[in-house]
């Protein structure tokens, strides 16, 4: 699950990660109250949407008094922010945080990331920080300092003390940094994150190390165990058709190409999604019923494909075992007499019941392609959209 920034900076405190006090605002009114008790200038307002790169995309404003607070928050707010994180059609801005202003020498990066090839977590730290480090990953890759964390040890002292000393901290500093990347491991490990990362960590003026911007993801699996995260979930920032299927106990994926895909479970689905590829399109999605599907399932689920403009044909591609074939194939006829399919459906159903299911789609009165097995289907929905 994905949280706000605002979000992120109230987890890090509670496991003293040094970071910049600020208030978040829902309306321009909180926003004005927020600036008055801050009283202190200059502040900066951030847009809080669920993606990076706002301060080039205009999401991060530094204003110097109430006017200009007021001037800027009422631009903001409603504003739609695209940057090379939201994809073209954006995100709305519906919350601001407001922070102090604060006096940077130098910006940092440090980030902690699962190595799913080492099953270890990596501590990741540059000099290269602020708003570019993707390109410092893709281009010179040997700026980026690692450390490899051992599972049972956890990161220890003296792996945070040689990224400290090897982003060029001194002194105080130096003792400042340590802590503070042995704090950002505790919160990572205590709130069950699949990744954190400050960027920019900043040295103030001031000699203080502080995390600018902090983003934390928190591994879904882990959710139950912490109910103050799951009430943070904002689901204004989720892909609607993902919240309406999570609603119907569905597993929605939305993704770029243009075959709608109902499966039953994750691995026929990535089969599925790789022999469309395979055949020459592009998956639009991937819906999966899970394996106790009822006929209302199935509906719900043919609605959700559709309801995407960008699915230009189905694939129902459903193994029958718990489910079976007969019931799913009621649940398509109902559901495509209901809901009105305009795009070519391609459904091949195998196993229990097939023959009834089979039947029950030739007799629809339905335009219908049925397919004997996955490459037949895979074959005939490429074509259908051509
Ligand atoms: P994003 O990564 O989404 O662009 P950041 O919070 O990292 O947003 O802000 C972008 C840049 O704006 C930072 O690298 C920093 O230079 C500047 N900035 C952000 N917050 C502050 C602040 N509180 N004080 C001073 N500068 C800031
Ligand atoms: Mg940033």
């Amino acid at each position: 699950m994905n949280i706000h920034e605002y979000q992120a900076v109230e987890l890090l405190q509670k496991y003293q990660v040094p970071v910049v006090d600020g208030i978040v605002a829902f309306n321009i009114q909180e926003l004005g109250d927020a600036v008055k008790k801050l009283d202190t200038w200059p502040l900066v307002l951030k847009a809080q949407v669920h993606a990076g790169g706002r301060g080039k995309a205009g999401g991060i404003k530094v204003v110097h008094s109430l006017e200009e607070a007021l001037e800027k928050g009422e631009q903001m707010f409603g504003m739609k922010l695209v940057t090379p994180q939201t994809g073209q059609e954006g995100k709305i801005v519906r919350r601001i945080y407001i922070t102090k202003a604060i006096n940077i020498e130098k910006e940092y990066y440090a980030g902690i990331v699962l190595d799913r090839s080492k099953n270890q977590l990596v501590f990741m730290a540059s000099k290269e920080g602020g708003v570019e480090i993707e390109k410092v990953a893709a281009e010179s890759p040997e700026l980026i300092i690692k450390e490899t964390i051992d599972n049972g040890l956890g990161l220890l002292p003296f792996q945070a003390r040689r990224i400290a000393i090897k982003l060029g901290f001194e002194g105080t500093v130096l003792r400042k940094a340590t802590q503070f990347f042995i704090a950002l491991y505790q919160t990572m490990i205590n709130f069950d994150c699949s990744l954190i990362e400050i960027n920019p960590l900043v040295l103030t003026k001031e000699g203080d190390i502080l995390a600018l911007d902090s983003k934390l993801n928190i591994d879904d699996n882990a959710l139950y165990r912490h109910k103050e995260i799951q009430e943070m979930r904002d689901i204004a920032e989720e892909n609607p058709l993902e919240v309406e299927a999570s609603k119907s106990n569905l597993n929605y994926i939305k993704l770029d190409g243009s075959v709608g895909c109902m499966v039953n479970g994750a691995g026929l689905a990535m089969a599925t999604m790789d022999i469309i590829k395979y055949s020459g399109s592009e998956p639009a999605n991937f819906l999966d019923v899970g394996g106790g599907a009822s006929e209302e399932t199935v509906e719900n689920g043919l609605r959700i494909i559709l309801s995407d403009e960008n699915v230009k044909a189905v694939l129902v591609n459903i193994f029958g075992g718990i489910v079976r074939c007969d019931r799913v194939a009621n649940g398509i006829v109902n559901a495509a007499k209901k809901i009105g399919v305009k795009v070519p459906l391609v459904v091949r159903l195998a196993g229990t019941n097939a023959d009834i299911a089979a039947d029950i789609l030739a007799n629809s009165s339905l335009d219908i392609i049925p397919a004997s097995d996955l490459s037949d289907a895979a074959t005939k929905v490429v074509k259908a959209l051509n």
